[in-house]
């Protein structure tokens, strides 16, 4: 059986007093399961809060939202990887589409975050996934392409087996409107041979993500591709889990 990982991303919601609610709520009703690991990513200043409750539980991982590749300096507002880690951070999402299209981030930044993160000894959660327009193009797999190239290229299989990959169709963030199982199915494919061909050796994990929630995560899951799920809004509340 395949493992499974579910991953939280709050965005820019729960600050300290709130995340330190939701950890206290969540460590009473979730227990460790065998397979499922577990993936908080808080806002940076719930960071610290959010690491020190559930950094308890073996089974949990708490990474950043995003990271700057620079060790130190000069770079106001932003968080390095040490910076990160410091708080109790493992990973961080890397190239997550708000990032991309609201912040104006680089394919080129992605790879300089992902090797940064690599570098430390931790982990990226590498998100890629096209636009609408880019989907109605029949674009979807080259646009993915495109984008893992961009951040994974030149690096070894041992540094390839500890990255993790999250599809996230732009136009299902958010929005209340996700891939079907068999499209999302369709670009987990396709993102596999990409790995491949990028010297990865093994299954890497693929999640999906984009309006996933508890009516159509079994759905999701149910697709032999999909080896788990990046949640945004539904992951805000601890007994929807
Ligand atoms: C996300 O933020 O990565 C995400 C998938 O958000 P939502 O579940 O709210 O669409």
């Amino acid at each position: 059986m395949r493992s499974l990982v579910y991953a939280a991303n709050w965005k820019m919601h729960l600050p300290p007093a709130e995340a330190r609610g939701f950890a206290a709520r969540f460590l009473e009703l979730t227990r460790p399961a065998e397979g499922r690991e577990l993936w908080f990513f808080p806002p940076a200043v719930s960071l610290e809060t959010t690491a020190a409750a559930l950094n308890t539980r073996p089974d949990i991982r708490v990474g950043a939202q995003d990271v700057y590749w620079e060790p130190k300096g000069a770079f106001t507002g932003a968080t390095s990887v040490a910076l990160a880690s410091g708080a109790g951070a493992s990973g961080a999402l890397v190239g997550h589409s708000e990032r991309r299209h609201v912040f104006g981030e680089t394919d080129a930044e992605t790879g300089l975050k992902v090797r940064a993160l690599l570098g430390a000894g931790m982990v990226p959660m590498l998100c890629v996934g096209e636009k609408l327009a880019e989907r109605e193009a029949g674009q979807t797999e080259a646009v993915v392409r495109r984008q893992l190239h961009a951040g994974l290229e030149g690096l070894d299989a041992a540094a390839l087996a500890r990255v993790l990959i999250a599809y996230e169709p732009v136009w299902a963030i958010g929005t209340g409107r996700n891939a079907t199982p068999p499209d999302a199915a369709v670009v987990h494919r396709s993102i596999r041979k990409d790995l491949a061909a990028l010297g990865a050796r093994g299954r890497l994990p693929v999640l999906y993500g984009g309006s996933v929630n508890k009516g159509n995560v079994l759905g999701l899951l149910a697709e032999e591709e999909v080896d788990g799920v990046l949640v945004g809004g539904a992951s805000l509340d601890p007994e929807g889990w």
